[in-house]
């Protein structure tokens, strides 16, 4: 399948290697007509605030709004997560798309330094799964509808609402496909099949 990778700042490859050793095509998204060609979107995790001014500087802010609102199946990590949320609670003035309805506080483990790594264990998947936090946002606030996919500290740290899902955590910087294929097997794959 053509799966695309919003292609604006932070670690794009990285998903799209995860793409390709699952046997998909990754189409990296810079403008706003590529939404059309693909499946599902994976947004990177990078810098929330940079990839907002570029991604408006392509038009691709409202374009993407509309898409999922439409149904296309997103994944976001991390700073794609904080993208994806209803507000975010630190930077309340910061705009984001409004199409999961969690709020997230950015930064919230605190600096770079604070970065580290621990096991989950996944709602669906039989063994725990290593998982990279670098600068993580932590979901503060979440609506009924937001299903938790796994927790860390008492908090979500993997959520799905319908086609959406985002995790705090880095998945792409592992060899470990688990949560890319679950994402395109429970959205993309159920839809067509
Ligand atoms: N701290 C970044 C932000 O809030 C996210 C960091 C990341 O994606 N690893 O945008």
């Amino acid at each position: 399948m053509q799966i695309g990778v919003l292609a604006v700042q932070g670690d794009i490859r990285e998903h799209a290697y995860s793409l390709e050793t699952l046997d998909h095509t990754p189409v990296f998204i810079r403008e706003p007509e590529q939404l059309n060609d693909i499946q599902a979107l994976v947004m990177p995790g990078g810098e929330s605030t940079a990839m907002t001014v570029l991604m408006r500087r392509y038009c691709l802010w409202d374009a993407l709004k509309e898409s999922i609102s439409n149904g296309l199946p997103v994944y976001g990590t991390c700073a794609g997560l904080v993208l994806l949320s209803r507000r975010v609670y630190n930077y309340p003035e910061q705009p984001t798309l409004r199409v999961l309805n969690v709020e997230v506080e950015r930064n919230a483990y605190g600096s770079q330094a604070d970065s580290f790594e621990t096991s989950l264990k996944i709602k669906g998947l039989d063994d725990e799964l290593f998982a990279f936090f670098i600068r993580a946002p932590i979901i503060r606030t979440w609506d009924n509808g937001v299903e938790i996919l796994a927790e860390h500290g008492g908090t979500p740290v993997l959520v799905r609402q319908g086609n959406t899902f985002a995790s705090s955590f880095h998945p792409e910087l592992t060899h470990d496909l688990r949560i890319h294929k679950m994402f395109l097997e429970s959205t993309v794959v159920r839809k067509t099949s």
